[in-house]
């Protein structure tokens, strides 16, 4: 059938597969000049996000007072909410660098992404309380609550460690009747609804989490990210560095976690990202059209969007599955990051995966050159979400002068642990963005920040609190 369609167009204006490819090369490709040109926008961003309140990228002070001693023991439980799932941890801290974790994992369905609020925090409260009821029954409480450690992972404006009010949601969640609100004290009276036995101590971001439970392990570690369903980054401030917080009469020589929020970078004003035509459809259609802006290119919630943004395209130009009917895949979000994973990850020269892919899913027949430019495509896509990544990495870096000594970046989330490549990609964006000292600078996967974090810190915040400190 295709030969027919080929044979009607005249021969001048027939595009290639290649032909095509390099048109996308042009739009999705960021040279080091560009990267560096973000780089020095973006560490402006973040110095002034610790200047004042109400800036596009928050810098959020966590409240998580300096590093971990690496000493901290005990028995904690571990709540984690996060774009694509519902985790609950029990986690032993051994002391020494040393844990042990047992969990239970929830996939949230999207209608529990928008329900009302209030259900959205009684469903984390019984799947607590289920795990609570299985895994501690053995364990002699006499009457005291499991301290918990709460990881929520959206923006939340924090005046102390066990509060905190949701700026905004993202990800795609949309629960009415939270974002203004103080998520702890939502949490809290769905667990008193369930008569839940638990404290919650803390409430923290991902990526704080990470940052901490990675340092707890390797003290190279200066910045925790997500690469995920979302994607952010924390790292440890000198208090005197936080202007926006002198009012607390802190000591200025202290140090606070910094949940920085970047997947907000150039929100609303759009003036320094290369945002394509696909990235501005998928903004525009979003529920939060117009914020953020940065993670929108990055991370795992988009990137197959973006690709199937291009797929229809073609689709309506006649490029592509002339003839063939694709109404499966023109259907918004019906094509996920995984997939482009796992075509860039095809080992066979037929690029069988690919095929499989879209007669599976979509009931598209497929040819090797069309199935060739899908994966360079792919590639073209989770290259330019890496290299933009390793842009927010370099801002930090720079901004805290660590390039010389070199650091560690604790790095976790579906895209940079599953996603072929993509540390390599990042690594390589470092490189093009400072040169030969970029290799000062490592990314190592973080096993389980969100979950071992939240212990660590709830742990950290029961012996402030022990010592009389804030
Ligand atoms: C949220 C952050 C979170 C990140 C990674 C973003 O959408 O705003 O709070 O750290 O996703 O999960
Ligand atoms: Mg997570």
């Amino acid at each position: 059938h295709r030969t027919h369609e080929d044979e009607e167009l005249p021969h001048a204006t027939k595009k290639t597969m290649a032909d095509h490819l390099r048109k996308y090369e042009s739009l999705f490709t960021l040279t080091p000049q560009r990267m560096r040109m973000i780089v020095d926008a973006f560490e402006e961003t973040l110095d002034k996000g610790l200047q004042k309140e109400g800036e596009v990228v928050p810098m959020i002070p966590t409240f998580v007072f300096g590093w971990p001693r690496g000493s901290e023991t005990g028995s904690y439980l571990a709540l984690d909410l996060g774009g694509t799932n519902l985790r609950v941890c029990l986690v032993t801290l051994a002391g020494g660098g040393k844990f042990e974790i047992t969990q239970t994992k929830y996939r949230l369905s999207e209608e529990q992404k928008q329900e009302e609020g209030e259900l959205l925090f009684d469903f984390c409260a019984k799947c607590l309380k289920t795990f609570v009821d299985s895994y501690l029954a053995d364990f002699d409480l006499q009457g005291a609550a499991i301290p918990l450690g709460f990881t929520f992972s959206y923006p939340c404006e924090q005046e102390r460690i066990d509060h905190g009010r949701l700026i905004r949601w993202t990800k795609g969640f949309g629960n009415p009747n939270v974002e203004g609100y103080d998520v702890a004290a939502m949490f809290r009276a769905s667990l008193a609804k369930h008569n839940v036995p638990v404290e919650l101590v803390s409430l923290i971001n991902d990526t704080t989490g990470t940052l901490i439970a990675s340092q707890y392990v390797n003290p190279r570690t200066r910045i925790g990210v997500i690469f995920g369903t979302g994607c952010n980054a924390a790292y440890m401030e000198r208090i005197g560095n936080i202007p926006k917080i002198k009012h607390l009469g802190l000591p200025d020589d202290g140090e606070m976690a910094i949940n920085c929020e970047w997947g907000a970078f150039d929100s609303f004003t759009h003036e320094h990202l290369p945002r394509t035509k696909y990235d501005i459809d998928i903004d525009q259609t979003s529920n939060k059209p117009d914020e953020q802006a940065f993670e929108k290119l990055i991370s795992g919630r988009y990137l197959g969007e973006i690709f199937r943004l291009v797929i229809c395209e073609m689709i309506d130009d006649g490029s592509i599955f002339l003839g063939q009917n694709t109404y499966k895949i023109e259907k918004p979000y019906v094509l996920e990051t995984a997939f482009l994973s796992l075509m860039e990850a095809d080992p066979t020269e037929e690029l069988l995966t690919v095929v499989g892919i879209f007669t599976h899913f979509y009931g598209l027949e497929t040819t090797l050159a069309e199935r060739q430019f899908f994966r360079a495509l792919a590639k073209l896509i989770g290259t330019r979400a890496a290299r933009l990544s390793a842009c927010g990495i370099a801002a930090i870096v720079s901004k805290m002068g660590y390039l010389e000594q070199g650091c560690d970046v604790a790095a976790d989330g579906s895209l940079y642990s599953k996603y072929p490549g993509f540390p390599d990609r990042v690594h390589q964006g470092l490189f093009d963005i400072f040169g030969p000292k970029g290799n000062n600078i490592r990314t190592v996967h973080a096993e389980d920040g969100s979950g071992v974090g939240s212990a660590i810190i709830a742990a950290m915040t029961n012996e402030r609190r022990a010592a009389g400190l804030f």
